[in-house]
């Protein structure tokens, strides 16, 4: 019988990529898709924390990673042992911990977030009287702390792509433009970026910023995130100046190598089972990890995040 192989892509993946899937969207989207899938084979050409989330979610299927080099720097730099010690001083609080992270670093937290429901599923948690700590973006636990005045301990992982964004760059970039500007960003950038930014969101939040733009077509719109999402922001609005917001003078050209690992030819291998099978986690580990993404899942649901 022939197998059915469902392919996700992340925004961040090529344009010719986002063309060989059945789905493309951000990591909440794909992870829902992956949940529902009625697949024996998910190609998840995205990053390996998201094909774990895909295989956590519908344990049943065959989950392949195109490439077995694509990891993120948010979960290189988390030793889960450490993790594990700082989760076990602080004993009174709740562990929130962004979706970017290994199977292993899920099962120790209580709550799993996207960039998408994390200021809500922070804020329910304070307003129960919860004290919380978070993990593993320092970047955007910095944010909220900010943004909302709480004093969450943070782990300190980032993302190295977001990371590089940079205030005095943008602030060159911003001076150069003759007439208006508006700069939007994705949280796991630095807070004196996010700062400045005149809407924080996730990778789904900033394309629905952009299709929904009602301003002057003249403006430049400068964004801080990962530069897959072009892509799909001028399909969405070919009418609109879109410029990826600069890392160092002169240069916007900020991608993520782990997400452009997922190349045409790995792809299709990966659609004729050719790939990193995720099939190294244990039924505990699974179990373990998928109670806190299960619990921001009813939530989401519960609140239509
Ligand atoms: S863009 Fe950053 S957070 Fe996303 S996969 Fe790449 S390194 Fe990880």
């Amino acid at each position: 019988m022939t197998k059915r192989v469902v392919t996700l892509a992340h925004y961040y993946t090529q344009p010719e990529i986002q063309q060989m899937a059945d789905k493309v969207g951000d990591s909440l989207e794909l992870s829902l898709y992956a949940r529902e899938a009625e697949a024996d084979i998910i190609v998840f050409a995205g990053v390996r924390f998201m094909a774990e989330t895909a295989k956590i979610l519908n344990p049943n299927a065959t989950v392949i990673l195109p490439d077995a080099g694509s990891t993120c720097s948010l979960v290189t730099q988390t030793d889960v042992t450490a993790l594990k010690r700082w989760r076990d001083n602080h004993p009174d609080h709740v562990h929130v911990s962004y979706i970017n992270s290994s199977a292993e670093h899920k099962a120790l937290s209580d709550w799993i977030v996207t960039s998408r429901n994390v200021d809500d599923i922070i804020a329910h948690l304070y307003s129960e009287g919860k004290q919380v700590i978070f993990s593993p973006d320092r970047n955007m636990g910095a944010y909220l702390n900010y943004q909302y005045g709480y004093e969450m301990p943070l782990w300190s992982a980032v993302c190295e792509v977001h990371d590089k964004f940079n205030e005095v760059a943008l602030n060159e970039a911003l001076a150069a433009v003759k007439g208006n500007c508006h700069l939007i960003a994705h949280p796991e950038s630095p807070l004196p970026v996010l700062k400045q930014a005149e809407y924080v969101g996730s990778t789904s939040g900033m394309l629905n910023w952009v299709k929904n733009y009602q301003g002057d077509v003249k403006d430049v719109i400068f964004v801080a995130t990962e530069d897959g999402i072009l892509y799909n922001m001028g399909l969405a609005r070919p009418d609109l100046d879109l410029r990826q917001a600069p890392i160092y003078a002169g240069c916007q050209c900020n991608s993520c190598p782990y997400m452009k690992m997922n190349t045409v030819e790995a792809v299709k291998r990966a659609q004729q089972g050719i790939g990193l099978t995720i099939d190294y986690l244990t039924t505990a580990q699974m179990d373990a990890a998928r109670l806190p993404i299960e619990r921001m899942l009813d939530f989401s649901k519960r609140y239509s995040l």
